[in-house]
């Protein structure tokens, strides 16, 4: 693995009567293309320690709800499964992780957690470093990059400015970066493999138990797990990706749903790239093809990652633009609205426009939503939103609730991206300013809308 994926947080004094080696998986929920879980085997077989994993869940993840928690479960029992079959001790825990592992830190020799890149995720890191920096000399802790390509302090160490100044960069540096080469197997495995507070193994048995949000219902169509990501892979791979160039159309149903997936960490993005690369060198897809999903999965994705680490106040809507976007906005806050809708009709997709209608019955349906509309859906709560920070709360309250992808790095870019983040002054225009505008006359001169109603009507008939 390139060591740049690893940094040693804290260095500890040697002590031989530690038990095993400890990995603290949160981000990365799954087994292969996991380079901290490498990391903690290739540790645990250097001292002939055995390996637990440990995973915490709270029921309070910050706008989380059952739609979230299912998907993560599937995903979880299935990492179990495979965790216990490569002899791999799995802790699981009902409670916020950075108490709960609290009690598992004494005895553990080294604590290797793999990076979140959101507020709360580094905040929960902090603290077990902080913890165990007051109270165990004996502990070492590494942090491991497994979430993103190239880790985003290596590529740039500063916001930048767009896709554009991201790009050459990224293109120089992925090749460094294809470093994994299969599961490590571990030496010394334990008779105890498996410590819960609950049962994994039914999952909605489980959602029914927790006292989280159950007010949005789970996806119809989309279940988590390797396995079913996997699946998403694979029919991609041999259905679409030679037409993903054209994939914006939202009448034609040509994305991957990977983010699903990416969001939970339940898939690698460096698998999905390996598997792309070989297609490309086995002739299979066009260079075309190829490129223009490099530059979702690689440069827009992780253009999100490098948002969130370097812009201050990247989820409020005072600090989540650029200052041109927030002079344009202060200047046409005013500016009447000829459309007002109340959040309820919003939300129920009760507005004069059939395609945020359907927009909207897409996600609520099935926790997802096409990236097109995406950015058309944001535009209109704009428009018709009685000020910006009003629309910005609501997108971001609206997008966190029912995208199963929600809550992730590109959530809070894709919406600040709708507010002028990365990109560019326009006409000035009324209510938006400077802010690009999109409208249903551009839909439908570019694309097939009427195939995208049918299919969404389709899709969510019963
Ligand atoms: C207003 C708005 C809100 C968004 N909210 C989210 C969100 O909550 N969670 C989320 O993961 N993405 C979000 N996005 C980004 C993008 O819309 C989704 O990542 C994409 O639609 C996911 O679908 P897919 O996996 O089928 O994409 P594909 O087209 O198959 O792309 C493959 C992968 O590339 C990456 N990607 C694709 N488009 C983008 C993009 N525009 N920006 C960054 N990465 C991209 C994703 O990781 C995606 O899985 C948002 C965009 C906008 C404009």
């Amino acid at each position: 693995m390139n060591a740049n994926r690893i940094t040693r947080l804290k260095q500890g004094s040697e002590n031989p009567n530690k038990k095993y080696v400890l990995y603290w998986m949160q981000q990365s929920q799954r087994v292969f293309y996991n380079h901290a879980l490498n990391h903690a085997i290739e540790i645990a077989n250097q001292i002939n320690l055995p390996l637990k994993v440990f995973f915490g869940l709270t029921p309070n993840y910050p706008d989380a709800n059952q739609r979230h928690y299912l998907f993560m479960l599937e995903g979880l029992r299935e990492t179990r499964k495979l965790l216990i079959e490569n002899g791999i001790n799995f802790i699981f825990k009902l409670e916020s992780p950075e108490k709960a592992i609290i009690e598992y830190l004494e005895d553990a020799d080294t604590l290797v957690m793999d990076y979140g890149y959101l507020k709360h995720q580094r905040m929960w890191r902090h603290k077990v470093w902080d913890y165990a920096n007051r109270y165990l000399s004996d502990l070492c802790i590494d942090i491991v990059d497994s979430d993103v390509i190239v880790p985003v302090d290596v590529v740039s160490n500063k916001a930048e400015y767009g896709a554009y100044t991201l790009r050459p960069k990224l293109h120089k540096l992925y090749g460094e970066y294809r470093d994994y080469f299969g599961l490590k197997k571990l030496k010394i495995t334990m008779p105890t493999q498996y410590e819960s507070d609950d049962d994994l193994s039914d999952p909605m048995g489980l959602i029914k138990r927790l006292d989280i949000d159950k007010s949005v219902l789970p996806s119809r169509i989309y279940h988590g797990g390797y396995s079913e990501a996997k699946k998403h892979l694979e029919y991609f791979i041999s259905v679409n990706i030679n037409q993903y160039p054209s994939s914006n159309d939202p009448g034609y149903d040509r994305t991957s749903k990977l983010s699903l997936y990416l969001h939970f960490g339940q898939i690698s993005v460096l698998e999905i790239l390996e598997h792309i690369i070989n297609l490309l060198h086995s002739n299979q897809i066009t260079q075309e093809a190829y490129l223009a999903f490099f530059e979702q999965l690689l440069v827009r994705r992780e253009l999100a990652y490098n948002y969130v680490t370097y812009q201050q106040g990247y989820d409020r809507f005072e600090t989540m633009t650029e200052s041109w976007a927030l002079q344009t906005m202060r200047e046409h806050d005013n500016d009447p609205r000829i459309y007002n809708y109340s959040i309820e009709e919003i939300e129920l997709g009760k507005t004069h426009d059939r395609y945020f209608n359907a927009a909207m019955k897409e996600v609520v349906h099935t926790g997802y939503m096409h990236n097109y509309m995406r950015m058309y859906w944001a535009k209109k709560i704009i428009e018709w939103t009685p000020s910006f920070k009003s629309a910005y709360n609501l997108i971001i309250k609206l997008n966190n609730r029912y995208f199963i992808d929600g809550r992730d790095a590109n959530s809070y870019a894709g919406v600040a991206w709708c507010f002028g983040k990365h990109d560019r002054a326009w006409t000035e225009r009324p209510i938006f300013g400077k802010l690009r505008y999109m409208n249903d006359k551009g839909l439908e001169r570019k694309f097939e809308m009427n195939k995208y109603i049918e299919r969404i009507d389709n899709m969510t008939k019963n």
